[in-house]
């Protein structure tokens, strides 16, 4: 069962988490509001609600995470996004990350691979309060060429390569956000396309995640 009460408890942890966030070095105020307005509990099964506001990843159904408040603050300050950008997700989960992009007011469009996994979302009452939030169930490597091209793609799984449909469906100036497999972790790299399609590389910290898998299930 998912709890549906946020309470003075819940919004003190909250503010407690996002301090902790800063702490470790995100500074995009946008960022941080963002994390201090979802209540990263509803995500979670009421057994978690003790803990949900630590800074950790949780299972979710199927064998997959919520991930770290940490990893998703920090992914989302490298994607800089802005109000009523087109941000293609790849990696629903929880739909936590889903919710920070569209608490930041950017029109999300976020693929699922898991049926499970989507079902659970498309019955997840709180997400209606984000109408600029879209769940698809697909493969994210294939991601969505009839709502593209995208001013941002943030991929929240660890990918094997950098896909080659996702390059295409981002705008020439957007950005890419995405944990390469780097040895035994990932690798977080930023792409930006620049205006002739080639790319700029930028890479930053490993982080470790699930995996990125060809196909639905
Ligand atoms: N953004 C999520 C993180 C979930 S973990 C959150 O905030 O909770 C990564 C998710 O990516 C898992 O749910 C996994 O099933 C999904 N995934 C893995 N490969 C995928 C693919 N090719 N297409 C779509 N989703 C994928």
């Amino acid at each position: 069962m998912r709890p549906t009460e946020d309470t003075y408890r819940h919004k003190g942890l909250r503010k407690a988490l996002v301090e902790q966030v800063r702490s470790k070095g995100i500074t995009d105020e946008s960022v941080l509001d963002a994390i201090l307005a979802v209540p990263r509990h509803f995500f979670l099964d009421s057994a978690f609600d003790n803990v949900a506001y630590e800074d950790r990843a949780f299972p979710i159904a199927e064998g997959q995470t919520i991930s770290h408040p940490y990893t998703v603050a920090y992914q989302t300050q490298l994607l800089q996004v802005k109000p009523f950008m087109r941000v293609l997700e790849i990696g629903t989960g929880s739909a936590f990350q889903a919710c920070v992009l569209a608490e930041m007011k950017a029109m999300v469009f976020s693929i699922e691979r898991q049926k499970q996994l989507f079902e659970d979302n498309r019955n997840f009452p709180f997400l209606r309060n984000y109408p600029s939030l879209r769940l698809f169930f697909g493969d994210g490597f294939q991601g969505l060429p009839t709502y593209g091209p995208f001013d941002r793609v943030l991929v929240t799984a660890g990918a094997p390569n950098i896909p080659e449909k996702l390059v295409e469906q981002l705008k020439p100036g957007g950005m890419m956000v995405i944990p390469v497999n780097d040895g035994e972790a990932q690798r977080m790299m930023r792409l930006t396309k620049r205006t002739d399609g080639t790319l700029d590389e930028e890479r930053f910290d490993t982080f470790h995640f699930v995996p990125m898998l060809e196909g639905k299930r």
